[in-house]
């Protein structure tokens, strides 16, 4: 089974205590698309490293790197975990010298938590495995009430369900790894807890301010905030990250399955990346078989349209990590073979994009259906073409071909795109085509019969037809005009 072919990209956290080039081939060979890298739990050196390991498995592998973003943590201050029962108090503070661990007065990390938490609000910690209701302010600390049997650890999520906390977007932290992921060539940035437009700007001014004009966003949706502001978001951002574990928290869990659906679905209007986050394996960190639920859950976003689905701790720390890449790649294949993938959200028109590219994006996808083509090949500079036309879902292969490696790199977490190298801009349109077809040929991906519908847009710079559209068997395309 070559994992590779499957449609569905796959993301997984890669942690840099088990990142091995050994171990990130083997998750390559299992179809990893993009490696994800945590900042919040290492540093520049220590991703740098890693990064260096992932290139060199494959130049194709996707990099993104994920800020921490305005969330609420608790304070390290490295006691053991502290059990409390329901009724037992607790007091939060923004404070730090206020902490106070023995007398249950627990610091977190943003210094007005305490004055901006209304009484009478839900506080979840730790994914919601505890839950505190608030009582009153006093003493710059606000009281609350433990309403569940459970503990608080060090560094755990604090999340205030439907609460604006006035955190600025950027930690000290994450400004300084988008600097690095400008001067270090990184693929993606997925900026945590984007709450509105604003948040996207600012992760994009630090990342032109450094060069990095050509990484690309996908905010993370985490809370109240953002899913109402999604379309706005999505207008700016270039994709999105259903991140299901904070926003199970911040939601009630039962929204979720439909809100994944309408993200996708705007993602997807817009001709940009979705990403669907968390849990998808659960089980799998410790056991070497999915439940049944699990394997639902990858079809369900599969079927919904995702570009990629993600792995978190099944990868970054999990017993089974190759296995569970495979379980995914397995549920992508069996899909596409039995199942064809037509515009699921019926688009129309991709929004933002301009008439002309979206028609030859469309064309390409009738072609697909229409036509029967084997393959669609696109020629592409910036990467657009290859994404509006991979919006449409096709079950066909889509194999872009660009000089522009961050561009191909970024490719490859779109659905059913399959990148190449060219060496450089080839001015000749009918010389274009010849090249990109020959490659095929040679690398065994098609065969000298099948039928090709080769589209470039706009953004291809060849001087004779700047875009063009042409169906015809691989072996006629490879002949000299
Ligand atoms: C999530 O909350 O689902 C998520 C993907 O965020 P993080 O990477 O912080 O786990």
């Amino acid at each position: 089974m070559n994992f590779r072919e499957k449609n569905t990209k796959i993301t997984a956290k890669i942690s840099d205590k088990k990142c091995e080039p050994d171990f990130l081939k083997s998750l390559y060979d299992a179809g990893l698309d993009v490696a994800w890298f945590n900042t919040a739990h290492q540093d520049e050196a220590a991703t740098l490293d890693a990064m260096a390991n992932v290139r060199e498995v494959s130049d194709k592998i996707a990099i993104m790197i994920d800020t921490k973003g305005p969330e609420v943590r608790t304070i390290n201050f490295d006691e053991e975990p502290k059990v409390f029962k329901i009724g037992d108090k607790v007091r939060f503070t923004g404070k730090v010298d206020l902490h106070d661990y023995a007398n249950n007065v627990i610091a977190v990390d943003y210094p007005n938590f305490h004055n901006e938490v209304p009484i009478g609000r839900e506080i979840l910690i730790d994914d919601g495995s505890i839950g505190l209701t608030v009582e009153k302010l006093e003493n710059e600390a606000i009281v609350c009430n433990i309403d569940n049997v459970g503990s608080i650890k060090k560094r755990k999520s604090v999340n205030v369900p439907n609460t604006h906390i006035d955190l600025p977007t950027l930690t000290k932290k994450d400004t300084s790894f988008l600097k690095f992921s400008a001067e270090n060539n990184v693929d993606f940035i997925a900026h945590s807890f984007v709450r509105s437009k604003e948040d996207v700007f600012a992760v994009r001014n630090v990342l032109d301010a450094h060069g990095g004009q050509g990484i690309k966003i996908i905010a993370k949706i985490e809370n109240r905030e953002g899913v109402e502001n999604i379309d706005e978001i999505l207008d700016h951002a270039d994709g999105v990250m259903v991140a299901r574990g904070d926003l199970a928290v911040e939601v009630p869990a039962a929204e979720v399955p439909l809100l994944q659906k309408r993200m996708i679905e705007s993602a997807a209007k817009r001709g940009k990346l979705s990403f669907v986050a968390t849990q998808m394996l659960d089980s799998m960190i410790e056991n070497p078989r999915p439940t049944r639920a699990e394997v639902s859950d990858i079809a369900t976003a599969i079927l919904d349209g995702a570009d990629s689905t993600c792995l978190s701790g099944e990868t970054a720390y999990g017993d089974y990590p190759v296995e569970a890449v495979q379980t995914m790649s397995k549920v992508s294949l069996d899909l596409k073979k039995n199942r064809v993938h037509t515009n699921p959200y019926q688009i129309q028109e991709i929004l933002g994009v301009s008439k002309r590219e979206h028609f030859f994006a469309k064309t390409a996808f009738d072609a697909a259906i229409e036509l029967d083509v084997d393959a669609i090949v696109v020629p592409t500079v910036s990467g657009k073409t290859a994404e509006h036309i991979s919006s449409f879902r096709s079950r066909k292969p889509i194999y872009a071909f660009s000089y522009d490696d961050r561009v191909l790199r970024q490719l490859m977490a779109k659905h059913a795109v399959r990148v190449n190298n060219i060496e450089e801009i080839i001015q000749d349109t009918d010389k274009l085509v010849q090249v990109c077809v020959q490659s095929l040929l040679e690398q065994g991906l098609v065969k000298e019969d099948a039928v090709l519908a080769v589209v470039a847009g706009t953004t291809y710079p060849a001087p004779k037809r700047c875009s063009f559209f042409e169906v015809g068997k691989a072996s006629d395309l490879v002949k000299e005009a």
